[in-house]
């Protein structure tokens, strides 16, 4: 590597690749394809030390107090490794089988575990996910539902976006005759800070196809789903 590249941050790095390919880096986007192998690493380090600042401007002696003391590697490795790591990573293998029964009834996963955070505040947004599929030609292993759901949750999130992003992806991947996503969550926002409303949810669905264009399908997904009313 070049002297000016060991100057540059790698965040810009990464960031002037992403600009010259004219790609999007929104919060919810995920840019592994522009991440190199030794990469994260590095930017887990160089945002250790940004935290590192953000907690000695809260004025907190991390220096001296042994709780904070780790804090700034804690927080930083959280947020590439865990919770927002669906950022960063690319996305996780998945193999589709023929429908070889050639199925052709609606069947339902759920509810899947949704944990992300909001890109408004970065604070949580935990909730569950609930799929209807009519399949086509293809088919995918049940928990491929979860890995897929995890890995687009685990960025900073607009519920709708993900809900519309998580449809977009199994659309992509076995291009069912109908699809069905429903996601409700609580959001921290909500509760944690700002009106302080504890058992208020959002519920954000994407109907597609069959899903879509049929009542009868729809009302029977829903009533598939029964638990989301819990
Ligand atoms: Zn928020």
């Amino acid at each position: 590597m070049t002297e000016s590249r060991k100057e540059k941050p790698v965040s810009e790095v990464i960031r002037e690749r992403i600009e010259a390919a004219g790609a999007s880096f929104a919060a919810n986007d995920n840019i592994a394809e522009f991440v190199r192998e030794g990469e994260l690493p590095e930017l887990e380090k160089e945002l250790e030390e940004k935290v590192s600042s953000v907690l000695s401007t809260l004025v907190i002696d991390t220096e001296h107090d042994h709780n904070t003391r780790e804090t700034a590697h804690r927080v930083a490795k959280m947020y590439l490794e865990e919770v927002f790591s669906g950022r960063y990573r690319k996305m996780p293998r998945i193999t589709e089988f023929p429908n070889v029964k050639k199925l052709d009834q609606i069947y339902t996963v759920g509810p899947i575990a949704i944990r992300s955070a909001c890109s408004h505040h970065l604070v949580p947004i935990m909730g569950k996910c609930w799929i209807g599929v009519i399949p086509s030609d293809h088919v995918i292993g049940i928990s491929k539902f979860s890995r897929l759901a995890e890995w687009v949750f685990s960025r900073p999130q607009i519920q709708e976006e993900a809900t519309v992003q998580l449809a977009d992806e199994l659309e992509r991947l076995i291009r069912p005759h109908g699809l069905a996503v429903v996601v409700k969550a609580r959001h921290e926002c909500m509760s944690w800070r700002g009106v302080k409303e504890h058992d208020c949810a959002m519920t954000t669905s994407v109907m597609r196809g069959y899903f879509l264009r049929n009542t009868a399908t729809r009302v029977e997904f829903l009533s598939l789903i029964k638990d989301l009313q819990d």
